[in-house]
């Protein structure tokens, strides 16, 4: 039985999802302890239930200490079965994070897959529908990966029921990633997604984001939805490159300014676009690119950094595959070389 222990790199939610996708992958069996000790509210919470039943669903597994709270949990897989799935978070939950535990095994299958996953679609602290897209699945697609996202309904917090679909196609030959560059610039895109609040919210934002951007002409623009259960708000700017794309995006919070949340998306954007050796991989692109990497052709890229939450992904991937992911700081980045491991 493979031991984790939740307290390290990040601490959080991500060892666990990183956990059940290489226990899925694997078809090995683990024990997670102290499941996000440092949280102010530790044990699993909705979302991270909703992420073990979802593996337990498609690995067929045994789980014991899948309950609201819970800080230990065991889960024995039993071989992963392709199919139509439908999960419900049953809370305003990142179905993103949901995905991160039960898309990898599905799609490395021979045969399609259908996941409809319900909750939120635009959390704090998890990435927004956009990164999925834009920035995740084109690197997915490069590595052989087949997945097709779609937002049926947007999900907000607190009132969540945000609906995503993913049809997971039979992935085609495993071909190892090399992101060293990002290639030239092509455009920003300076967008709004607002969801039952006045529309003057959101053309403050975007003249806010227009202005402090680096660029004088952005592309982009407002997209007002009463496609939601409740109300919403996203200020993001999408930066297109040649072998990348970077979404950087904040969420509209309760007596926050929306001028803020503009300032702020704008500083990480600079602070991205002007990263010296320009690498093309972020900090939440970084974690999210390991698990996939390791289980299919392995790779190298350039990250501006490297996070807990890699440091997180980094351990189980050596507990579950017994593989080092090296990772070689330099002064500004971080090389990282992923070996390609041998799975089932
Ligand atoms: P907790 O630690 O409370 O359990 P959690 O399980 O909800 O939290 P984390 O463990 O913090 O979440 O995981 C965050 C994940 O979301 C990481 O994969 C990170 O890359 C991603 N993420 C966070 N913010 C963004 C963002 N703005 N854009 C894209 N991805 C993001």
């Amino acid at each position: 039985m493979i031991e984790i222990d939740g307290t390290h790199g990040e601490g959080g939610g991500q060892i666990l999802r990183g956990s059940l996708a290489l226990a899925l992958v694997t078809n090995q069996p683990f024990r997670i302890r102290n499941i996000r000790a440092g949280r102010a509210k530790p044990g699993l919470m909705r979302q991270h239930l909703t992420a073990v039943g979802a593996a337990a669903r498609v690995g067929a597994a045994h789980v014991v200490g899948a309950e609201l709270g819970s800080t230990e949990l065991t889960f024995e897989p039993n071989g992963v079965t392709a199919g139509v799935y439908e999960f419900d978070i049953g809370s305003a939950g990142s179905t993103m994070m949901v995905l991160q535990a039960a898309l990898p095994a599905l799609a490395r299958l021979p045969t399609a897959s259908r996941l409809q996953i319900t909750g939120g679609t635009h959390n704090p602290m998890a990435p927004p529908y956009e990164f999925i897209v834009e920035t995740l699945a084109p690197q997915l697609a490069r590595i052989g990966w087949r997945c097709e996202f779609g937002l049926q309904r947007y999900g907000f917090v607190p009132a969540g029921g945000g609906v995503i679909n993913v049809n997971i196609a039979p992935a085609t030959a495993p071909t190892p990633l090399q992101l060293l560059d990002r290639g030239e610039f092509q455009r920003c895109d300076a967008r709004v997604l607002i969801a039952h609040l006045q529309r003057s919210i959101a053309e403050r934002e975007l003249a806010a984001l227009q202005a402090a951007l680096p660029w004088k002409h952005n592309g982009g623009g407002i997209t007002q939805t009463r496609d939601s259960d409740g109300p919403g708000n996203m200020v993001s700017a999408h930066l297109h490159y040649e072998h990348v794309t970077e979404v950087v995006s904040a969420l509209g919070e309760r007596r926050r300014r929306g001028e803020d949340i503009a300032k702020q998306v704008a500083e990480e954007v600079r602070g991205f676009h002007s990263a010296p050796h320009a690498a093309p991989v972020g900090e939440y692109l970084c974690d999210q690119l390991l698990v996939p990497l390791a289980i299919t052709g392995g790779g190298q890229f350039r990250s501006t950094t490297w996070s807990l939450h890699a440091e997180s992904q980094r351990e189980v991937i050596a507990k579950f595959l017994g593989v080092d992911v090296k990772v070689v700081h330099h002064d500004n980045d971080v090389v990282v070389t992923v070996p390609a491991a041998a799975t089932p």
